[in-house]
């Protein structure tokens, strides 16, 4: 079975950890979120793509989903005591990463060929594919103004209220080379756990994504457990946005081309509310705590997902 997964940060590399671990490496496409990224001392950072990566590549650190395992922190202790700014936080050898692609891109290179380069120097077998090759960068308007979305992040911590988004220069930007070809070719398209506004919906913008997504099965894994995230602010936006947040507000983001949607056992009684939207609804543990937890849901993402064929 052939798999797109569309994927933000933490919780979308998890997912795609476990369905690596259940596909042939020819068979899965990685698509992620390219609105998160931005820059910073001159480099550009690609913190999505880079916390993908990473967790596929074994690199990641276990402890926050995101940096890289053993990191050291001279550069930034050092960038502290001068007076730089520090409140973005740039590990030593991640540091490595922003550099040699900033080099390439400031060469021509398309970011989704630096991605596959380094995805091949990491051992990464799969394919991982920005959502776009174009700069297409997530603002959040706020009750303190408009603002850029590692602003609203990192700085601000998510404390802002948010009232919306806008994905600056989208429509005139195009999905990177290989990303409708892998979704046309797709068997199912798979949304993992990310966050629906800032992660899923920045890939959904970019035009053509959408309408391809339509036209395969779509599975989704709800982000939202028991009202909660697990990490980050995608409860928070929902409730500030007068959504209640829930997996079946979720569902309903998704519905216009949902086919298929996991849920966590905590929120179980939510599941003919699903079914009523008129989609497949499994109710399973959803939390990955570890890798055999990334493998065991994927595994059931991808027997829910060969019955929809
Ligand atoms: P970010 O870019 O690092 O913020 O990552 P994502 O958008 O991919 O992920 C954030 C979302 O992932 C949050 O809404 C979390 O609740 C969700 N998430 C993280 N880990 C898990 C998990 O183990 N299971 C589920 N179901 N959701 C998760
Ligand atoms: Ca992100």
């Amino acid at each position: 079975m052939k798999v797109v997964a569309l994927a933000g940060g933490v919780g979308g590399a998890r997912l795609a950890d476990g369905l690596a671990q259940n596909l042939p490496p020819e068979d899965l496409t990685v698509v992620v979120n390219i609105g998160d990224d931005f820059d910073f001392f001159g480099l550009h950072i690609c913190p999505d793509l880079d916390t993908v990566c990473y967790t596929l590549a074994g690199m990641a650190n276990p402890a926050t989903g995101w940096g890289l395992a053993g990191e050291t922190w001279n550069a930034l202790e050092n960038i502290g005591r001068l007076g730089g700014p520090t409140w973005f936080r740039l590990g030593d050898r991640d540091l490595g990463t922003h550099l040699e692609r900033t080099r390439r891109l400031a060469k021509g290179e398309p970011l989704s060929q630096i991605t596959g380069d380094f995805c091949r120097a990491w051992g990464i077998q799969l394919t991982v594919l920005p959502a776009s090759d174009d700069s297409v960068p997530t603002w959040v308007y706020t009750d303190e103004g408009e603002m850029p979305f590692q602003e609203y992040f990192v700085r601000r911590q998510c404390r802002p209220s948010v009232s919306g988004f806008r994905f600056a220069d989208v429509d005139r930007s195009s999905p990177a080379k290989g990303v409708l070809e892998a979704i046309q070719r797709a068997d199912l398209v798979v949304i993992c756990p990310s966050n629906p506004w800032v992660s899923v919906d920045p890939i959904l913008a970019i035009p053509g994504i959408l309408p391809a997504v339509m036209s395969r099965p779509v599975l989704a894994v709800s982000p939202i457990i028991g009202g909660r995230t697990v990490k980050g602010p995608a409860a928070k936006m929902y409730a500030e946005l007068g959504i209640e947040p829930s997996a079946l507000s979720v569902a309903r983001h998704y519905r216009k081309f949902l086919s298929a949607f996991v849920l966590d056992r905590e929120d179980a009684a939510l599941q003919s509310e699903v079914q009523a939207l008129g989609v497949k609804a499994l109710v399973t543990a959803t939390w990955m705590h570890t890798a055999a937890d990334r493998r065991q849901l994927a595994a059931e993402c991808l027997s829910l997902g060969s019955a929809l064929l």
